[in-house]
């Protein structure tokens, strides 16, 4: 695990363009969904081998960092608008961040992702965005309880290839990209 300073920017934006030259031709010869997995599958395979699991305080069921604007490239929002066809959404939730011209500054509970569970655990997990495998806390886990700590910077953690990846989606989909509430 690597954290991130200045002086990894220049590798991470090296990586991030043997990734974005990989992605293309991934993109040309298989379909954008198992392209999308793909890459969450490496994440989850880096976090595991890193070690980061091993300093991440993050578990099932927090869900706090689930109260937030998620951004997804444009071709994550493709892939997640079928993953998430058939789910129920709960639509008076959904109404209202829809219609909130600040996302971040609704309630905390108004600002809850539609996706998680009653026991506060993501639906989609196995295919959850990229910036939501990327944000894994290092600290106190009671420092994520956004109601007690509703402004506290959490430290979090920090692979180059990780950053790297997200970077290459950024790029080759030329930074399009939207909200996750937004395509429910
Ligand atoms: S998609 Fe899953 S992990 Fe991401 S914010 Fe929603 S519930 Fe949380």
């Amino acid at each position: 695990m690597a954290r991130y300073h200045e002086e990894n920017k220049e590798i991470i934006l090296q990586k991030a363009y043997a990734y974005n030259k990989e992605i293309g031709e991934k993109m040309r010869s298989e379909p954008l969904g198992d392209v999308v997995q793909h890459y969450y599958d490496l994440i989850e395979k880096i976090t595991k081998e890193s070690g980061m699991n091993d300093t991440i305080t993050c578990g099932a069921g927090c869900g706090f960092c689930c109260h937030a604007e998620i951004p997804v490239n444009s071709f994550e929002a493709i892939y997640l608008k079928e993953v998430v066809s058939g789910l129920d959404i709960d639509e008076d939730a959904l109404f209202i961040q829809l219609k909130a011209d600040d996302y971040n500054s609704l309630d905390f509970k108004k600002r809850r992702c539609t996706l998680l569970d009653n026991d506060d655990k993501c639906r989609i997990y196995k295919n959850r965005p990229l910036v939501c495998r990327s944000h894994n806390s290092i600290d106190l886990k009671d420092y994520c309880n956004r109601v007690k700590y509703p402004t506290r910077k959490l430290n979090r953690a920090y692979n180059i290839d990780i950053e790297a990846i997200q970077m290459a989606f950024a790029m080759v989909s030329n930074n399009g990209s939207t909200e996750l509430h937004k395509i429910l």
